[in-house]
């Protein structure tokens, strides 16, 4: 097969893997090391873009892995499958009482791991250093507007103080820098661009903007509405400078950039940087070394894939690693070239969304 990302090779996704070798590697060359893990798919607030106003159908208790099985499926991806980092998601993983437990857990059972947390940070306040005392390495932020009626209007729920209370103490925890993830909507927050990177330099957290992507509980994208990267770039320049980062970027999602005043040489010092994530204008499918375990046990080789393999039956079964292995490897071997299909885009009219949302899915 092509080791060449991006290149398709000639096997179906349909036929077995051959023998690639113990890692998570798919049919285009690709070797999955950074594993997302859902820890639960419920939350507390309704953010427009990702889930309904109602909420979703909540897995049962009995379907949400355990601090054994989450930490048992860590373990098996990193000894067996070569995952290095791991981001725990949701969901929000702060409405499971016991997420200090499972960090203290997976961090007792794989201490070489980098181990990194989503969250909106509703009651990180009080939680922040007992995450950190666990063994939490990174925290990412969740926050679209610095306005308490827009948050609300965005997350359906006022509890925007409750944020900004969650961020501060991360970083009194030792959390630095936070990131911050935005999500603009046309109309809504799209004016906020400059305000949230000027706050975000401000108190020294990153900023990274995502693109708007079609895994919304609604079923309402619209790819005219997307606010893209590039027009946030531009609302950015308004009053920033920004320069292209020089480090490296490898498999990161986002395109960074240093961000320096207005007029300012490239001889100034950086009031930080910030990151844009095009995922829809600019998939970064073909660098991606992303596998996904939803919060019921599920590989999803990609965020728009419509194939899930379950791993939690065979582990409550009594499989034995090798077999859980095993199973996970087919299922990251069938991961599609792009979005979700080989062959269509997430802008063609041929696009079928994902019946998951971003909340379901662990994002
Ligand atoms: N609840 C946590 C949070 O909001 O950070 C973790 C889960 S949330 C699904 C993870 C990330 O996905 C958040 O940064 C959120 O903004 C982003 N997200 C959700 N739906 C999205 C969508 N339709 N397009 C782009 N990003 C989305
Ligand atoms: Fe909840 Fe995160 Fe989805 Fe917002 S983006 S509804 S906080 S899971």
């Amino acid at each position: 097969m092509s080791l060449d990302l991006g290149i398709p090779t000639t096997v179906s996704a349909k036929s077995s893997r051959p023998d690639v070798g113990p890692g998570l590697v798919d049919r285009f060359g690709r070797v999955a090391s950074d594993m997302r893990l859902s820890v639960i798919d419920k939350c507390n607030l309704r953010c427009t873009y990702c889930m309904p106003a109602e909420g979703m159908p909540w897995l049962p208790k009995s379907m949400l892995m355990t601090i054994d099985e989450n930490t048992r499926l860590v373990a098996i991806g990193v000894d067996l499958l070569g995952v290095r980092e791991l981001r725990l998601t949701g969901g929000e993983p702060l409405v499971r009482h016991d997420l200090e437990e499972i960090v203290a857990s997976i961090h007792e059972r794989c201490p070489e791991l980098s181990l990194s947390l989503t969250t909106n940070a509703v009651g990180l306040a009080s939680r922040a250093a007992k995450l950190k005392a666990a063994g939490l390495e990174r925290i990412n932020v969740s926050l679209d507007s610095l306005h308490p009626g827009i948050f609300a209007q965005l997350t359906r729920r006022p509890m925007l103080d409750q944020v900004l209370a969650g961020i501060d103490a991360a970083k009194e925890a030792g959390f630095r820098p936070v990131k911050i993830n935005a999500v603009l909507q046309r109309d809504i927050n799209d004016h906020e661009a400059s305000d949230l990177l000027a706050w975000a330099l401000a108190g020294g957290n990153e900023l990274r903007f995502i693109e708007h992507m079609p895994l919304d509980g609604d079923h309402r994208w619209n790819r005219t509405r997307v606010v893209d990267a590039a027009e946030i770039r531009a609302a950015l320049e308004t009053r920033f400078r920004l320069d292209p980062d020089p480090a490296e970027r490898g498999g990161a999602p986002a395109e960074r950039f240093e961000v320096r005043p207005p007029g300012a040489g490239l001889d100034t010092p950086a009031l930080g940087r910030v990151g844009l994530i095009s995922s829809v204008t600019e998939p970064f499918c073909a660098a991606c070394t992303r596998t996904r375990v939803t919060a019921e046990g599920r590989v999803m080789s990609c965020l728009f894939s419509h194939e899930e393999f379950d791993l939690l039956e065979p582990l409550r079964a009594g499989a034995d690693d090798e077999a859980i292995a095993q199973r996970w490897r087919e299922a990251m071997w069938a991961k599609p070239r792009a979005h979700g299909s080989d062959t269509v885009g997430l802008t063609s009219p041929e696009y079928v969304q994902p019946e998951r949302s971003m909340s379901a899915i662990g994002g």
